[in-house]
């Protein structure tokens, strides 16, 4: 590779509106604004990684400071003196800076301190602080001090991957853009175009692979075609990216279902671990492990479904299908499949997603060593012999906490309601009797069935009150996340682990 070599994501990175890839609401949004002269004085741009913030918050400086009009425009010429200054990152009034290395209350006050005095090249003096989410307590305050009172001049631009972290006193005073994943579809478009500009010989199957592997993210797509193109010096095919991406093959797949439901805990994180540590995309196995679910649901004797021809398995992978099917029911594989879906949300929004995916393990098998009503009943006649069963008189327990409330769902077996309200409730104010939440997947059966969970298990009359708009809180495994992420894993599997002991016990 010669030596001028211009990274993709540098040398294709949107420079105006028009070009920004798959942010089609927020471009009709701040186009129009712009045109009708409604400039904010501060703007929070949140996505995840490569999604475009920077470069929107740059075309943003440009509109507002582009010397081809009289004033702000939606469209900036991109080859006056503002533009191309703001486009090199070199504009003496767009300060841009990097949270992550300005963390302390003195250095924001010092950038603040310059706030006052008029812009020197521009119409405005523009701050675009990035990953804005790092700053300390004490920094937030001395921006929020400028936010309340911003000088006319100033405008604000705040990105972060984390919004969650953001206070909500910043929050209010900011005009909130989510950047969203970008489509599979729109990556592959874009990168088909990159390719032939470039030269590039990229097979459609390979485009796939990769606009799949991006998971959302412009950068993350084009450096990987950057790498798959000095891998095989321009003719990018699929057999190729499968090599670079090392994506598990079915094979592997299958290998860690078994584990999962074998019941071994420590070795089936550790084939996440290997798996991960091998470079797989974790939303990747996660669509792999489902189409698993749901071949082996199709194949199993109970069902006598018939016709599995299409399945995508050799005849050694459906004689090992076959075998793992004799020993468990369906109850088990449709179960297995609910959380596996409950989990596609969770993995696109965490920040985390091995955690996530770990999380998602154990809870698997959790559910796996679970045994259905059915097998309840039919082990209730075993066990007339005369023995002292303490926990069998209904009784009554104390729940007097959000993360409380989880663990007793989890202790009842509420599996549904428990992954529910793990993922989307945001708790804002728990006391005895009463619970007011924001929930983000606006079930509108979710309180029904809570309520009536809690009156029978607590004794007590229960009031769900429902807050419309989130407060930002954390929900109980986000918080269980952060927790985890201080606190080695295994701990925490073995936790909910002695919860699949007590089960077994009632054999
Ligand atoms: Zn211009």
């Amino acid at each position: 590779m010669d030596s001028n070599y211009t990274v993709l994501a540098r040398k294709y990175r949107s420079q105006d509106f028009a070009s920004l890839i798959g942010q089609d609401v927020l471009v009709k949004t701040l186009t129009t604004a712009i045109n009708t002269g409604r400039i904010a004085h501060a703007y929070i741009f949140t996505g995840i990684r490569g999604t475009g913030k920077t470069s929107t918050a740059r075309i943003l400086a440009k509109a507002l400071n582009c010397l081809s009009t009289d004033g702000p425009t939606a469209t900036p010429c991109g080859v006056c003196e503002n533009c191309r200054a703001i486009a090199a990152g070199q504009h003496i009034d767009v300060m841009e800076i990097d949270a992550a290395s300005h963390t302390g209350v003195d250095n924001m006050r010092e950038i603040l301190d310059a706030v006052q005095y008029r812009p020197t090249n521009g119409r405005y003096k523009i701050y675009i602080i990035d990953e804005v989410h790092m700053l300390s307590i004490s920094a937030f305050n001395a921006l929020l001090k400028t936010l309340e009172e911003p000088p006319a001049h100033v405008v604000f631009i705040l990105a972060t991957t984390d919004i969650r972290k953001v206070p909500v006193t910043i929050l209010s005073r900011c005009q909130r853009f989510d950047l969203v994943r970008v489509p599979v579809e729109t990556l592959k478009k874009h990168f088909a175009k990159i390719a032939e500009n470039e030269k590039i010989e990229l097979t459609d199957a390979a485009n796939e692979l990769l606009a799949r592997a991006a998971d959302g993210s412009v950068r993350d797509g084009l450096s990987l075609l950057d790498q798959a193109i000095a891998q095989t010096g321009g003719h990018v095919d699929e057999a190729s990216v499968l090599n670079m991406l090392k994506r598990a093959d079915r094979g592997v797949v299958m290998g860690l279902m078994e584990t999962i439901l074998s019941g071994d805990t420590a070795l089936a994180l550790e084939r996440v671990d290997e798996i991960y540590n091998n470079g797989a995309d974790l939303s990747m196995l996660l669509t792999d492990m489902m189409e698993w679910t749901h071949w082996a649901t199709r194949m199993h004797p109970a069902l006598h479904a018939g016709d599995c021809a299409s399945a995508p398995y050799t005849a050694d992978q459906r004689t090992k299908i076959r075998n793992i099917n004799a020993n468990i029911t369906l109850n088990t594989l449709s179960r297995l499949w609910q959380v596996m879906v409950a989990s596609v949300p969770e993995m696109q929004a965490t920040g985390n997603q091995k955690q996530c995916f770990d999380m998602l393990v154990v809870r698997m098998m959790h559910i796996a060593e679970m045994p259905s009503v059915a097998e309840i009943l039919k082990k209730q006649p075993t066990a007339a012999k005369p023995q002292p069963v303490p926990q069998s008189a209904p009784k009554k327990v104390a729940i007097a906490s959000a993360t409380d409330l989880a663990s007793a769902l989890q202790a009842d077996k509420e599996i549904l309601l428990y992954s529910y309200y793990t993922t989307n409730i945001e708790v804002l104010d728990f006391e005895n009797g009463k619970i007011v939440y924001f929930d983000r997947g606006n079930d509108t059966d979710f309180a029904k069935k809570l309520t009536s969970w809690l009156n029978a298990k607590t004794g007590q009359i229960w009031t769900l009150q429902q807050d419309d708009s989130s407060k930002h809180a954390q929900t109980v495994t986000e918080k269980k996340n952060e927790e985890l992420a201080a606190d080695p894993m295994i701990a925490d599997a073995m936790n909910l682990f002695e919860d699949a002991e007590i089960v077994n016990s009632t054999k």
